[in-house]
């Protein structure tokens, strides 16, 4: 522990990877807290559910002695996928075998994943309503602003604030490249209720649609709600010219039919239902070649180094992942300074972030090709026969 003796370490956002930073350096007696925009922890929690991999999500959880946690509330339900085309004709059913294509990748809900690394840290580790807005140089380290009217001295600040990060640009100016898709995110909450065809068709899983080079997203999740994504190319300016106001669904829906020629009726109960919510999410990536010159004070973790589409599952795991590098080489005995330790963990982090960046692409190619449902088809069936199922 000897580099972060007498540090007051700040963590900017209180996602997957600030919080899993937080415990592991906890766990060597680093003096942490974990500064998050949301008023509280009961704030809703919506997302994704997430898949956890080998080597990054479940290595992170396992090495933050949280494996056994994560057990208890990870949902194998979720892992049965239903593959379509746009007219909800299923291609591929893991509802038909007893074994699941997908299990080696466990699944768990965001809110439940949150709730374990929560519970983990030490009581008023996460300040909430802590929106950072600026800092400045004070002796070697940083003075944080946050949007409430407080600040705080840090010795050493870790960005772990998302793909939109606000303390990125103290390090980079490197801008975000458009992958050309958008995506339209949704969602539902008691899904039973407001969108009961849909809710039932993933069967408590995932279901996965593709026609015309676009893509369908959606996955049930254990507190009844859904969260659906409508993915698409099209221009960056698509959503500033777009003209749609997306709190009215009756909007939403008039762009969905014309944009979405080929796809049926069915998928409109995710439009016209009042309990849906949506966000859209133009997405970016990182060049794969980006450096900054290191700080001695500062680095970033995450989205906020490394944001991509999410069309590898990978976003959440190498966040997870850089949670525990950066742990090991900032508490380890490898290195002499914060700033060589800060320099190591920075230059393998950029590399492992453009490797998880260029699969994501690779995917999207795949994906909103004209066979795009051929295409996953295909690789679905060739991970059951690996699996001999
Ligand atoms: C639709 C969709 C589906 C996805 N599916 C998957 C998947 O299946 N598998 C996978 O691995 N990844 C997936 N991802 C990617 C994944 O969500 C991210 O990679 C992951 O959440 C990154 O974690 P993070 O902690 O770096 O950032 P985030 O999860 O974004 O957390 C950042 C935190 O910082 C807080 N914050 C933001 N700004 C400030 C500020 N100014 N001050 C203080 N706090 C702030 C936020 O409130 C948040 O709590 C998906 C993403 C999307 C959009």
């Amino acid at each position: 522990m000897t580099l972060l003796e007498n540090k007051k370490i700040a963590i900017i956002g209180g996602g997957p990877a600030g919080l899993m930073l937080a415990r592991l350096l906890q766990i060597e007696n680093g003096d942490v807290s974990v500064y998050e925009r949301d008023a509280d922890r009961e704030v809703r929690v919506q997302g994704a559910t997430l898949d956890l991999h080998e080597g990054t999500g479940l290595k992170a959880l396992k090495r933050a002695g949280l494996l056994d946690e994560f057990y208890k509330h990870h949902r194998p339900v979720a892992s049965k996928m239903r593959l379509t085309d746009g007219k909800l004709n299923i291609a591929f059913d893991d509802h038909n075998f007893a074994t699941i294509t997908a299990e080696t990748r466990p699944e768990i809900d965001r809110a439940p994943l949150r709730d374990i690394l929560l519970n983990s840290l030490k009581p008023g580790t996460v300040v909430w309503n802590s929106h950072f807005v600026s800092m400045e140089k004070e002796k070697s380290g940083w003075r944080v602003h946050f949007k409430n009217g407080t600040n705080i001295y840090a010795d050493l600040v870790i960005a772990a604030d998302g793909a939109n990060s606000k303390v990125r640009p103290y390090l980079s100016d490197i801008k975000p490249v458009y992958s050309g898709i958008t995506l339209i995110e949704g969602n539902i909450y008691n899904a039973e209720k407001y969108t009961p065809n849909l809710f039932a068709f993933a069967k408590g899983g995932k279901v996965m649609a593709f026609d015309d080079e676009q893509f369908i997203g959606y996955g049930t999740k254990g507190d009844g709600s859904i969260m659906f994504v409508v993915n698409f190319k099209t221009p960056e300016e698509w959503l500033s010219k777009s003209g749609i106001d997306f709190a009215n669904r009756e909007q939403v829906l008039e762009w969905f039919k014309t944009a979405f020629p080929a796809w049926s009726d069915e998928w409109h109960e995710f439009f016209t239902n009042e309990g849906v919510h949506f966000i859209p999410r133009p997405q970016y990536y990182f060049p794969f070649d980006q450096t900054w010159e290191t700080q001695e004070c500062l680095t970033m973790i995450g989205d906020a180094a490394h944001r991509m589409p999410p069309y590898a599952g990978e976003g959440a795991n190498v966040a997870l992942r850089d949670a525990f590098e950066l742990a090991e080489n900032l508490t380890g005995n490898q290195f002499q300074d914060l700033k060589t330790a800060i320099a190591h963990f920075e230059k393998e982090m950029v590399v492992r972030g453009a490797q998880a960046t260029k699969d994501t692409l690779e995917n999207s190619e795949r994906m909103f090709s004209k066979t795009g449902l051929e295409q996953m088809l295909a690789f679905f069936n060739q991970v059951k026969e690996a699996h001999n199922v």
